[in-house]
């Protein structure tokens, strides 16, 4: 498929599920990297704002969280449930009225922005007992000391970098990513997938290429500067592109030359 299609198919989908990997990830201080990727995130907004979207990060950074995409307040577009089409020969406008009383377009519950991101990976800013004495996770500075009060070992951040990785972080958003997930089957969905690598690919980029081939009526772009490769099993319904994710992104002309 040509730049023109592929365009095409991505900014015209009814459906979109995104996911950001090591590409993405910020080292917290660079305040260079910072304006990088803030200024991405806001293409990335500008790209999925009309749609039905998720977003999958590794990233523990918890920056995303702090642009539009984390938005509290705004609602994603959620798709309606239409009942059940009823033929009617004779549509006046009457007739309509009644129509549209007795079946009204019924809409799921609107999720704010902030509930179509799930970081499996964890949110650094987020505090857990370093010895996982407890389920609990703690809001930045919600403990000074920085202590556990229940067994006084260090807090540390919620991520996969503590053993234990207290999980209870993301496992609400993630039932929320799985249930959305499954109303994507055999509508047309773009899957983009930038900046992935094999750091931690269970995450994203195996169960992706699985998504993308079950769906029949998908496509599958790989952004990635090192490992582009697409599956041979999904044809012509994936397309790799060796660049830098978050330059694509920024440059937002989605070209895949
Ligand atoms: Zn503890």
């Amino acid at each position: 498929m040509d730049t023109e299609k592929i365009r095409g198919r991505l900014t015209g989908c009814q459906k979109l599920l995104i996911g950001l990997g090591e590409e993405w990830k910020w080292k917290r201080g660079d305040a260079a990297q910072e304006a990088r990727l803030r200024e991405a995130y806001e293409k990335l907004y500008d790209l999925v704002k009309d749609k039905d979207y998720f977003i999958i990060t590794m990233a523990t950074d918890a920056l995303i969280f702090d642009t539009k995409l984390g938005s509290e307040n705004e609602t994603a577009v959620t798709e309606e449930i239409h009942m059940e089409e009823v033929s009617c020969p004779a549509a006046d406008e009457q007739t309509q009225a009644m129509m549209d009383r007795l079946f009204p377009v019924k809409e799921k519950p609107k999720d704010k922005r902030v509930q179509r991101i799930v970081a499996p990976c964890g949110n650094e800013t987020w505090k857990q007992c370093s010895a996982g004495c407890t389920k609990d996770i703690w809001e930045p500075d919600e403990i000074p000391s920085g202590i556990c009060p229940h067994c006084g070992a260090p807090l540390t951040g919620n991520t996969i970098e503590a053993h234990p990785y207290i999980e209870e972080g993301y496992l609400p958003q993630w039932s929320r990513y799985t249930q959305w997930l499954t109303g994507t089957f055999n509508k047309d969905l773009v899957i983009l997938e930038l900046g992935v690598g094999f750091a931690n690919p269970g995450v994203i980029r195996f169960p992706f290429e699985k998504t993308a081939f079950f769906n029949q009526c998908s496509f599958f772009l790989r952004v990635n500067q090192t490992f582009p490769q697409t599956t041979e099993e999904l044809k012509d319904r994936a397309q790799g592109v060796h660049q830098n994710s978050v330059d694509w992104i920024i440059k937002s002309d989605y070209n895949v030359e």
